[in-house]
């Protein structure tokens, strides 16, 4: 499967495709859906989207947060979205800083995200289901979301903090693009 879908990488210009609808479920995109879910675990990330793998289709896998006492926190199982729709945003924001698999390196922020979001999307299955979520689940989910939109976080961030890490974006597209063993 990785050398099927490798991940995609800053700068790749795929990241910067808009994602196609999917028309039809197939087995094929049942199976990068579990690929998708094992990816994310075995590197560390919240949420993934199939773009980040080299196919442009609207799908995107996320665990929850879950806050338990204590402030500790721990994720749900896996849920996948297939044609997500932003039904309705709240015009409060928050702030806070962001990952992406696509572009290692420290999280980076601050980027400015509705609080709450309500969506509607299909799970593998085909079944539409609506989904309200908050704060950082929605964050997730807006993030996941660009990637189907050609966005990446870096784009949210202000110019200020956008200007500093051009110098780290520039290691990046060096390491993973100009260097011969990965090409
Ligand atoms: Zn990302």
């Amino acid at each position: 499967m990785e050398e099927k879908y490798p991940l995609r990488v800053y700068d790749d210009p795929i990241l910067r495709e808009k994602s196609k609808l999917i028309e039809e479920i197939t087995e094929e995109i049942k199976e990068l859906a579990r690929y998708m879910v094992e990816f994310a675990d075995n590197n560390n990330g919240i949420g993934l989207a199939a773009v980040q793998l080299g196919v442009p289709i609207r799908m995107f896998i996320l665990r929850n947060y879950i806050i338990l006492p204590d402030e500790k926190w721990t994720v749900s199982a896996p849920m996948v979205f297939i044609n997500p729709k932003i039904i309705w945003k709240s015009k409060e924001t928050n702030s806070d800083t962001e990952g992406c698999l696509s572009i290692p390196g420290l999280p980076k922020g601050p980027v400015e995200r509705p609080s709450l979001v309500k969506i509607e999307a299909l799970d593998l299955e085909g079944n539409k289901f609506i989904d309200e979520r908050e704060g950082m689940n929605a964050r997730v989910f807006l993030h996941e979301n660009d990637h189907l939109n050609g966005v990446l976080f870096i784009d949210r961030l202000p110019p200020k903090e956008r200007k500093e890490i051009e110098p780290e974006l520039q290691e990046i597209k060096k390491k993973y693009h100009d260097s011969p063993k990965h090409q």
